[in-house]
């Protein structure tokens, strides 16, 4: 068996990954973190674009379970996060604009990815993509799709893509959205969800984020930016907007798992050393976010520390 104390490879800082470090680091484990490039986060991707950060993955975050709870109540009192809003609008071509109350959904003034950052802050990260599972103990944190180049993953998840849209409105339009904060978009073949960057992040930037449906995606994967004349055709369509003054695309290919693991994490045993799974398809109550990502990287940091203490 290899060793107790040899270091835990962790493949990927996304938050899953970055919560498993969390718990290995608080219990002794010995550990290193490498991620394909230098900006953690991976789908919490809040890069600047047009002189201010935009978040391009995740739009926000929700708050329902207990544990995740504790971490957000840090982050709020560091002032790294805040409520935003509990009610969305869903825009229909031809109807009126409708609001939906839901769950509480938070943001981040920094972007999201600040919170992984903040997760790992005294954590070093080895910047380099894994091209083959590395020796000893290994920690896999990413889509199954990913994973799955480095070694076999049990029962494999497939993912949908995303291709986001950032455009950047005149103050005028801006004011003429029909939605204060986002809106789920039905029944349209292009766009599935807006979102006002600027009241996420609490500047009021005139900035909105447009994700696309995963029909749309898959046509455009070659060329996200082939996407984006359809896009603004179908946000002008919808909000009776003008056309934006900049626009900014990022191709998520696997964006959103279509399927789900029935357990938080996986463990394979293979000759000498454990093989750790995590990620937001890890997540049996069927709902893959970021609060799932979170807990199923902690889930399996905690088996590990059992395993290897
Ligand atoms: C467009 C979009 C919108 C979303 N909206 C929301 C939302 O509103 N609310 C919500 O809660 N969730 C949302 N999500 C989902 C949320 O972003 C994810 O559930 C969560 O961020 C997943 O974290 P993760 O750690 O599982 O994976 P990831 O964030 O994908 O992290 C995986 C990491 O592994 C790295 N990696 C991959 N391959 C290798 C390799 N070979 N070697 C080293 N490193 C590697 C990647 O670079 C990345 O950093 C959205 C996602 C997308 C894409």
């Amino acid at each position: 068996m290899t060793s107790s104390t040899s270091p835990v490879t962790l493949l990927g800082a996304g938050i899953s990954g970055a919560a498993c470090a969390r718990v290995l680091r608080d219990a002794g484990i010995p550990f290193v973190v490498r991620n394909r490039g230098r900006a953690v986060g991976g789908r919490m991707s809040s890069p600047e674009v047009h002189g201010r950060r935009v978040d391009l993955g995740a739009g926000y975050f929700t708050v329902r379970d207990d544990g995740f709870r504790d971490v957000v109540a840090d982050w709020a009192s560091r002032g790294l996060v805040h409520e935003w809003t509990d009610t969305f609008t869903v825009l229909a071509k031809g109807k009126a604009p409708e609001q939906k109350p839901g769950p509480m959904r938070w943001g981040s003034p920094g972007g999201l990815r600040s919170l992984v950052k903040d997760l790992l802050a005294d954590i070093d990260i080895d910047a380099t993509e894994a091209d083959a599972l590395p020796a000893g103990h290994v920690v896999v944190a990413m889509p199954d799709p990913q994973a799955s180049r480095l070694v076999e993953v049990p029962d494999p998840v497939d993912y949908d893509p995303v291709i986001a849209v950032a455009l950047g409105l005149s103050a005028d339009d801006a004011r003429r959205l029909p939605f204060d904060d986002a809106a789920f978009v039905s029944d349209d073949a292009d766009i599935e969800f807006l979102a006002r960057d600027g009241a996420r992040r609490g500047d009021g930037a005139p900035v909105i984020v447009a994700h696309t449906t995963s029909a749309r995606a898959r046509r455009h994967l070659e060329d996200p930016a082939g996407a984006v004349p359809t896009v603004v055709d179908a946000v002008a369509a919808l909000t009776g907007i003008g056309a934006p003054e900049w626009t900014h695309t990022h191709r998520w290919t696997f964006a959103k798992p279509s399927g789900a693991h029935d357990r938080s994490h996986g463990i394979v045993e293979s000759e000498d050393r454990l093989i750790g799974f995590a990620g937001d398809q890890w997540c049996p109550e069927g709902s893959p976010r970021v609060e799932s990502a979170w807990r199923s990287g902690t889930d399996l940091g905690r088996a590990l520390v059992d395993r290897l203490s």
